[in-house]
Parts: structure tokens; C-alpha cells; sequence
């Protein structure tokens, strides 16, 4: 008998999850929770409980038979899901409410990189508006600007003149629009370089390192408009040298877990290294302690190993295997609903869309449309066009020629995924 997983989560990253551990031959069945419409079409049972009530899904989880638990999202990795499974007795891969603070506030980590001398970009946090102003003005531009706790990706402002750094002070402190999220906030150092993610699995001091990839956080083709969850990605990062890649590994990723492991909070489940190629090597970003989106959707498909024997073998405490290839590229692009992501117009129709053994469409927020079996787009980041192909170049030639032919009235996307691979 194969495995029963469960993913907690609803995007296309969860999407992504399900779907390698449904081809695993290990496993005979995957669950979402709550999952999307959209995945149903890939054979991926979805259902409606909801993630906040942990009770509830500790009586899902025994009732059903299911053998463990993915955790997809950051926020009931802060809200202590794992450490609820865990009381419970179920396995759970994901880092607890402790370990997970490395994403859920950015001060914690900055002081963790500092103590353990992770290279980051210098700086100080405040949480009042004078003396943030007045180091603003000291400091002087460019500068960044964020929010201390979880914005979804969206409270960090990169500011190139002092008056917008200003401003991003005066939208944290006076109009509170990050809530909670803004009751610090954190003032860091512009790094100049190429961004790249380098994501682990991680078991305490042990960690197996995956193949980068490159996001695209800007809306709007060329690095314009406002920054997002993340526009396309692919992979690999071909102008990322292997030597930055390991210097990543041996000064960041390395001392990173064997920090936590030395703190008391030690780490399991997926550790996300969000780095800067700076003149100077690699610099971190921000740590995430989950999978990115839409890294995940680029990277697990380079994977040529079983993904639920890797991960049972962690839960287990035994030595896992994960084996990538090291062909060709792979490449996707965000389809989001017009005014992504300062004003979302939900309810566009989602075409279908033509895929072949080297692609798939990973869905986000989408809801069952009026047509049976059709559907609609119900928030920002709708769904992912994936491919797989020799090259970066044939990679980008191939995704929008599929995407470009297909009526989307209420959605946008960008021309320009890759193209930092091709300068
Ligand atoms: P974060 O939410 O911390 O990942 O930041 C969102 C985006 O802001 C990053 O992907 C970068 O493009 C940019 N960013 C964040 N911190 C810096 C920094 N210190 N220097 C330059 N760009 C940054």
C-alpha cells in the first residue's frame, strides 16, 4: 500500500506539491486542504475543512489515514500548525511555531544573520516613525524600507530617493497599512546585484540543497510597478556561477541551520535563502521557512527522485536521497487578474489551455465557474503556465507561445520571464 499525504495550502505552489507526490509511486493518494478546483483536474482530492481549525484537521488526518503532512504556507507555519500535529501525533514536514519565526519576523532573522555573521545588508529596526525618519534622512538613498512581520511579500520598499522611504515610513506608522505586520520596522541597506532563491530541505544541521532559480517579483515586464508574490521564475540561474552558489551554501545556508540548531529552535521542513549576487558574494534578503511561489513551481519539476520518500525518510530520521537533472531549462509565467496586486478584479474566465508531457498549469486562485467544470479567477495570482525545454531561450519560445494565443480578458501577465538569463 502506498502513502496518503496531505497539503495544506490553496496556490499553485500547492499545486506544485501535490502533484510530484501523486507521481511518486509511492503514494496512492493526495489531499489538498483546502486546495483549489484546478487541482481536481490532476486527480488531487481537494476539501473544504478549514486550516485554522488544527482539532478539526487532527480528526481529518486520523479518520482518513493519512501517513503525513505538507505544510505549504507561511501563516499556519506561524500559527503553530506543525506543533498541533505534532501534540497530536501526526507527522508533520514544516518547521514549528519557533523555527518559523525566522520568516515570520524579519528582526529575528536579521539578529540571528548578525550574531552568526550571515552575510545581509546592514541595519536597524525602529518602531517609532521620528527616529526612523531621522536615520532615513541620515542614511540617505537608495535605501529599503520594511515591514517587520508577514505582508505576503508586500511591505518592503526598495526606495531610491529619500522622499519615498519617507513615504513607506509614514503607510507602515501612520496609516497602519500592514497592521501588526508594521509595529517595527526594519531599515536595511540597498544590495546591488542579480536576486536568486536557493531552497533546502532541512532536518536540523542536516540540509540537501535544490537547484536555484530566479523569481520576478515586479508586476510589470522590465522590473516595473509595484513588487507582488512573484510574476514567472525558471530554472537554473545560468549567470549565477556554481562557485556563488556553493559560497551561498558554505556561508549562509550551513551556519543558518546550525544557528537555529544552537538557538533551541532547530529547524525541519523547507528553508528558503531569498539572496542578492553582490560584488561582494552572496547576501541574504530574507529567509523564508517554506517552499517560494513560484520558485517551487519551476524547481520540483527538475527533481528525478520520489519526493515522499525524500521527505518520509527526514520524518523518520533517516538519510534521504533527492537526484535533480541538470538538463535544460525550466520556466513558467503568473497569470494574474488585472489591478494584481494593488486592486484585484476577481472573476475573469480561465481558458483552457493546451499542454503536452513537457508542460502543466499549476492553478492558484481560482473558484468553479457557472459551466460545469469551468472556472474563474477568485484572487491576484490566478495560475502557471510551466514548460520544460533544451534552454533558457527555448523555454521562454515555448511558454508564451502557448500563453500568447489564449483569450484572457481580465488578466495580465509578463513578455520578459528569462530574460535576465539571456543578457
Ligand atoms: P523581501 O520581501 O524581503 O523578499 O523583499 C522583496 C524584494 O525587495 C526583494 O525580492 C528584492 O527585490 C527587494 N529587496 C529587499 N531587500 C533588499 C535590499 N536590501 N537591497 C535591494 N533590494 C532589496
Amino acid at each position: 500500500m502506498g502513502s496518503k499525504v496531505l497539503v495544506i495550502g490553496s496556490g499553485a505552489r500547492e499545486h506544485t506539491i501535490a502533484y510530484t507526490l501523486l507521481k511518486s509511486p509511492t503514494v496512492d493518494e493526495v489531499t489538498v486542504i483546502p486546495g483549489n478546483p484546478g487541482m481536481e483536474r490532476d486527480g488531487i482530492k481537494t476539501s473544504q475543512l478549514s486550516v485554522t481549525n488544527h482539532a478539526a484537521l487532527n480528526d481529518y488526518v486520523k479518520d482518513n489515514g493519512i501517513d503525513w503532512v505538507f505544510v505549504g504556507p507561511e501563516v499556519p507555519l506561524m500559527e503553530g500548525i506543525v506543533d498541533d500535529f505534532a501534540a497530536a501525533g501526526i507527522k508533520a514536514f514544516g518547521p514549528n511555531r519557533a523555527a518559523a519565526q525566522i520568516e515570520g519576523s524579519k528582526d529575528f532573522a536579521k539578529r540571528l544573520m548578525e550574531k552568526y555573521d550571515i552575510p545581509t545588508a546592514a541595519y536597524r529596526t525602529f518602531d517609532e516613525l521620528a527616529p526612523a525618519e531621522a536615520y532615513v534622512r541620515e542614511h540617505g538613498a537608495p535605501i529599503v524600507v520594511k515591514a517587520d512581520g508577514l505582508a505576503a511579500g508586500k511591505g518592503v520598499t526598495v526606495a531610491m530617493d529619500v522622499e519615498s522611504a519617507l513615504k513607506a515610513l509614514e503607510d507602515i506608522f501612520v496609516d497602519h497599512r500592514f497592521g501588526a505586520a508594521g509595529a517595527k520596522v526594519v531599515i536595511e541597506d540597498f544590495l546591488d546585484g542579480q536576486e536568486f532563491s536557493l531552497m533546502s530541505f532541512v532536518d536540523g544541521e542536516n540540509f540537501w540543497p535544490m537547484p536555484i532559480s530566479q523569481d520576478h517579483k515586479r508586476a510589470y515586464d522590465n522590473d516595473e510597478g509595484p513588487n507582488t508574490g512573484g510574476m514567472g521564475a525558471y530554472s537554473p540561474v545560468p549567470q549565477i556561477g556554481q562557485d556563488v552558489v556553493d559560497t551561498a551554501i558554505e556561508t549562509i545556508v550551513r551556519p543558518m541551520c546550525k544557528a537555529m540548531v544552537a538557538e533551541g529552535v532547530p529547524f525541519t521542513g523547507i528553508l528558503y535563502a531569498g539572496l542578492i549576487a553582490t560584488a561582494d558574494g552572496p547576501k541574504v534578503i530574507e529567509f523564508n521557512a517554506r517552499f517560494g511561489d513560484p520558485e517551487t513551481e519551476v524547481v520540483l519539476p527538475r527533481l528525478t527522485s520520489d519526493l515522499n520518500a525524500g521527505i518520509t525518510a527526514i520524518l523518520e530520521g533517516r538519510t534521504p536521497e533527492f537526484t535533480w537533472t541538470d538538463k535544460g531549462a525550466t520556466l513558467g509565467v503568473v497569470l494574474a487578474s488585472d489591478g494584481y496586486p494593488v486592486n484585484v478584479i476577481k472573476g475573469a474566465h480561465v481558458p483552457s489551455i493546451p499542454v503536452d508531457e513537457d508542460s502543466h498549469v499549476y492553478y492558484a486562485g481560482v473558484e468553479a465557474g457557472s459551466e460545469p467544470g469551468s472556472l474563474v479567477a477568485d484572487s491576484g495570482r490566478v495560475l502557471f503556465v510551466q514548460v520544460h525545454a533544451d534552454s533558457i531561450k527555448a523555454a521562454q519560445d515555448k511558454v508564451y507561445g502557448i500563453i500568447d494565443k489564449l483569450e484572457i480578458p481580465g488578466m495580465f501577465y509578463r513578455h520578459d520571464i528569462g530574460a535576465k538569463a539571456l543578457k
